[in-house]
């Protein structure tokens, strides 16, 4: 994405509110990303939308943008409801809302999702929250229970759509849905499109305007390489290729999530720092690996598809393919993971000649002949090792706690010895927190950590190395 230093936006073309646009401004959104230039017009116009496009590709801001372009912040409705699959993404749905929102005042957004619980979301729903965000489940015990209710719904979104509808949401979809008014505007989100998504769209939106933006990329910034190998080899090629191209975060795909775990562990053998996210962890595991992947713990993500799914990964060097996705459109959703906002990516795949009728299917998906490259090319450099640059220390305290990231950086920096600077990313949950330092000073923050207290009081605390 370029960048100018003009104080006009792109996004200044479209009829936003001065406060919206000079928080767009601030939030770095300088440019308006394909799928929000092409639905936010419809969207601003009170259109229906069907859009897709892939992950990663700024779909949050275009509805977020469509919500509080029409937000009523004085009337103390519920006018906005974003249905999402799965709890991660509604915390992420919200907190890009929040942001979006931030210069509006007194806006009031409420995540409702299942697997916590009811109490606090009663007490929440006390006073009626402008926007809601969950996953359709529980929104639909509220409205049965009648602690939300719709009557003043304008605009309903199902994001996620394909991924919710995977899951088996559809009947408590439409059962939301026959609670809303008929008279609303219906905008419905995908990285991918089906027939059932179609089906799904005629009956709940509109005369909808249709948005698809091609999930090609950019070839100057996406490098693509195929290596052929013998199915045998695959872990000990993939070992090359990392010793080789030593990216400092990749994700490498899978198909099967037995996979994931057996690869995870082989590669943690060979001296690798690598975390599976597969279906079967538990969201408190799958928070834990996440964060120790994006806070830069861990250096490879060994995923399924499904796991990996609207995951907002930054910084991400390259994309391996242990296996190739049987859907050459799952295949470039994979790959343009990296090579995100103008830096470099790298996809690599592996394939063995039963495949090479897979890679014909992508050549002809991509309209473009990929490069093979030869595996005896490979050069392990100097015995180079994959060490991710933090370790991930975790606290048994977190937001319930009233802990704040200042003051875990403040119990590690107070005294003179360690600096902001050797500390990384600081991760909230209810119960737990996870701080990033520097690999080389994590014993020395345990310690001083386990000598001192947060909020007065003391917690439990570990390295997960
Ligand atoms: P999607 O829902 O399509 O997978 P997201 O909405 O999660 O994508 O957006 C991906 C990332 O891009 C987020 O970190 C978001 O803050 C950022 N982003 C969205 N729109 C813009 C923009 N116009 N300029 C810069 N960054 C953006
Ligand atoms: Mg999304």
């Amino acid at each position: 994405m370029t960048t100018n230093n003009v104080i006009t936006t792109d996004f200044s073309r479209l009829p936003l509110s001065t406060e919206l646009l000079a928080n767009l401004d601030s939030l770095d959104y300088k440019v308006m990303t394909p799928i929000q230039e092409n639905s936010l017009p419809a969207i601003l116009n009170g259109k229906d939308v069907l859009a897709q496009a892939k992950t990663g590709s700024g779909k949050t801001a275009a509805f977020g943008i469509g919500i509080l372009h029409k937000l009523d912040v004085k009337t103390y409705q519920t006018q906005s409801l974003v249905l999402c699959p799965t709890r991660e993404l509604a915390d992420q749905v919200s907190k890009e809302i929040r942001r979006l929102a931030r210069t509006i005042s007194n806006t009031k957004i409420v995540t409702l999702c299942g697997g916590t619980p009811m109490h606090p979301q009663l007490v929440s729903l006390e006073h009626k929250p402008h926007i809601v965000v969950g996953t359709p489940g529980r929104i639909l015990k509220h409205l049965k229970k009648g602690s939300l209710n719709l009557d003043s719904l304008t605009v309903l979104v199902l994001d996620e759509a394909d991924r919710m509808l995977d899951m088996g949401f559809y009947d408590d979809i439409m059962r939301v849905i026959n609670l809303a008014p008929a008279k609303r505007q219906t905008l419905l989100f995908s990285a991918t499109f089906s027939d059932e998504m179609k089906i799904v769209s005629n009956s709940i939106q509109k005369d909808p305007t249709n948005i698809s933006i091609e999930a090609t990329h950019d070839n100057l910034t996406l490098q693509q390489v195929f290596y052929k190998i013998k199915n045998a080899t695959r872990t000990n090629t993939l070992i090359s290729l990392l010793k080789h191209y030593h990216p400092e975060s990749s994700i490498v795909f899978c198909n099967r999530k037995q996979q994931c775990k057996e690869l995870a562990d082989d590669l943690e053998r060979n001296g690798f720092h690598a975390l599976a996210l597969h279906g079967d962890l538990e969201q408190k595991e799958r928070n834990q690996v996440l964060t120790r992947f994006s806070n830069k713990s861990s250096s490879i993500l060994v995923a399924t598809d499904v796991a990996a799914r609207g995951l907002d990964v930054k910084d991400l060097q390259a994309v391996i393919n242990y296996e190739l996705s049987p859907d050459p459109e799952i295949h470039i959703h994979r790959i343009g993971r990296t090579g995100r906002a103008g830096n470099e990516g790298l996809a690599i795949s592996m394939f063995t000649s039963n495949e090479l009728f897979r890679i014909e299917a992508i050549e002809d998906y991509q309209n473009n002949s990929v490069t093979i490259e030869n595996i005896s090319s490979l050069k392990d450099r100097d015995n180079f090792k994959l060490v991710p640059p933090m370790v991930t220390l975790s606290i048994s305290a977190g937001r319930k706690n009233k802990v704040r990231p200042g003051d875990i950086l403040g119990a590690l920096t107070a005294t003179t010895e360690l600096s902001g600077k050797q500390i990384g990313k600081i991760d909230l949950f209810d119960t737990l927190t996870y701080v990033a330092v520097e690999r080389a000073i994590a014993d020395k923050a345990l310690k001083i950590l386990s000598q001192g207290k947060i909020k007065g009081r003391k917690y439990r605390l570990q390295i997960l190395y």
